[in-house]
């Protein structure tokens, strides 16, 4: 069942247990292993990395996330150069800059939505909303101090409103349908009706929108599970060991019962245990130690279905890599299609390009249990609307499903109450830590920030208790 010894000698006979590798999971892992402390780490499938797992084809990287990452995604950028001599450090710096561009009446126009001088130029809004523009700088100012990207749900007070209505009420109609809400649809999803202002104001943050110095978006040079990957190397993991539950001993310490493929059961025993993995896995395996509170909270957590298409095309579509828009009203099923030229050990071979679209949230859910052929033919006829010419230079493609966690209205106030729990059950002694992208936000970056932070708890407990033992 374990593929891995423990890399080096752990120094603190503390034994941690971390649920799933993903890059929650792999982040808490490193950090905690760096600490000094025995680390297993449990994965239900053969490869790490979660959701950024993937395959190659024919010389292209298909996989089922959208692979655009945020010009200042920091907690990525650390992780990388923490695994810098495992030969991952060129994998982020630099991204390869993205140029995004918003698709109108089958005419493709580049954009700058960063910028609110870019903003104001975006085709679509009607002259006089251009004015409110100018209320951008003091809003932000006014809610800086709550947006914290490590913990959203310091925004708790913020979340009452959805985008919808924020940007219609402050920007206008038009900076919702051209600007904002093409600028968040391939993070979150296109229902911005429901989705919480909160997420776009740290999105906004995050990519430095009407700042000084904004973060302008790229892509990373190889595929982004080679940091996962790197990582695993650095932690002892078992590999198709799905966890089935967890329990809290009487002696102390935690109890796992693992399963492997083969189907033989075993249990191990843990000081601390870390669960990162989605939030209603994490609820099934924890359901022996939840308090109702916690309960409650992983019941109201949202998941919904995600369908990406990935393309690998015949010839160079464009000189650079372009993230292509398209606003609800093309009435398209596609939301976003990132195209990306090929080069020389990347993504995408030399001489070629792939492309990766994202279907809107309507059509991810209609199709949610239609067959992968006819969810690629379907999203293939609407590439085709939106990029005439294109299909006869499909050379194959892979359709990803997944499903990521939904940030609606009242979700950053469930955050709230659920941190709040977590420090009381650390205070009582708890040991039992939850990291995971539902916690933070639907990307890699907030994914792997929930596993530093999840890290940087149980360090600060076992500290604590180890100076109550000295003491
Ligand atoms: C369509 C799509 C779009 C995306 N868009 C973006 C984007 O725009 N920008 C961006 O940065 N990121 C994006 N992402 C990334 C993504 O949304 C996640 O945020 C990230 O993968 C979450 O990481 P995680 O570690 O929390 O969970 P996961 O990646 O899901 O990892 C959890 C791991 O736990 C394992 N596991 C589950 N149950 C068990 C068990 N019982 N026992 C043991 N192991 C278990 C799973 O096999 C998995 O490996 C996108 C992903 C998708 C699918």
């Amino acid at each position: 069942m374990s593929d891995a010894a423990q890399p080096d000698e752990a120094t603190t006979g503390r034994r941690v247990a971390v649920l799933g590798a993903g890059f929650a999971g792999l982040r808490a892992a490193t950090a905690i292993r760096a600490a000094g402390h025995r680390v297993d780490v449990f994965e239900a499938r053969t490869a790490v990395g979660g959701r950024a797992r993937g395959e190659w084809c024919a010389g292209h990287w298909m996989d089922g996330s959208w692979p655009v990452l945020g010009g200042r995604d920091e907690a990525l950028a650390r992780f990388a150069r923490d695994l810098s001599e495992r030969g991952v450090g060129d994998l982020l710096t630099p991204l390869r800059p993205v140029q995004t561009a918003l698709l109108r009446g089958g005419e493709t126009r580049p954009v700058d939505g960063l910028q609110l001088r870019g903003a104001a130029r975006i085709p679509g809004p009607p002259i006089w909303e251009r004015p409110k523009l100018l209320r951008w700088g003091r809003l932000m100012g006014r809610y800086a101090p709550l947006l914290d990207a490590t913990h959203p749900e310091r925004a708790a007070d913020l979340d009452y409103r959805s985008v919808a209505d924020h940007v219609s009420l402050y920007f206008g109609r038009g900076a919702l349908e051209f600007w904002l809400a093409p600028e968040v649809q391939s993070v979150h999803g296109d229902s911005v009706d429901e989705l919480s202002r909160v997420a776009l104001l740290l999105h906004a943050q995050s990519r430095g929108i009407g700042g000084r110095r904004p973060a302008p978006p790229g892509l990373p040079r190889r595929p982004l599970v080679e940091l996962a990957q790197a990582a695993a190397e650095s932690v002892a993991i078992q590999r198709a060991t799905q966890v089935q539950r967890v329990d809290e001993l009487a002696s102390g310490g935690y109890r796992l019962e693992l399963l492997d493929a083969d189907g033989t059961r075993a249990e191990s025993g843990f000081d601390a245990v870390v669960i990162a993995v989605g939030a209603s896995e994490a609820a099934r395996i924890a359901r022996p130690l939840l308090t109702p509170a916690e309960r409650d909270f992983f019941d109201r957590v949202e998941e919904r279905p995600v369908v990406t298409l990935s393309v690998a095309l015949e010839g160079v579509h464009a000189g650079l890599p372009q993230e292509i828009r398209l606003p609800r009203r093309e009435d398209s099923a596609i939301t976003s299609i990132v195209v990306e030229p090929g080069q020389s050990g990347g993504r995408a071979p030399e001489g070629r390009s792939q492309l990766v679209i994202r279907a809107r949230d309507a059509f991810a859910t209609r199709w949610a249990d239609t067959a992968s052929d006819v969810v690629a033919k379907n999203l293939l006829s609407s590439l085709e609307l939106a990029i005439p010419g294109i299909g006869e230079r499909v050379m194959t493609t892979h359709v990803g499903r997944a499903s990521q966690a939904f940030f609606g209205v009242g979700h950053y106030r469930e955050l709230a109450n659920f941190a709040k729990v977590q420090r009381d059950r650390r205070d009582l002694g708890r040991r039992v830590y939850y990291a995971g992208d539902y916690l933070v936000g639907p990307t890699f970056e907030s994914a792997t920030r929930a596993g530093q932070r999840a890290a940087d708890a149980l360090l600060a407990d076992l500290a604590s208790e180890g100076d109550t033992q000295l003491v």
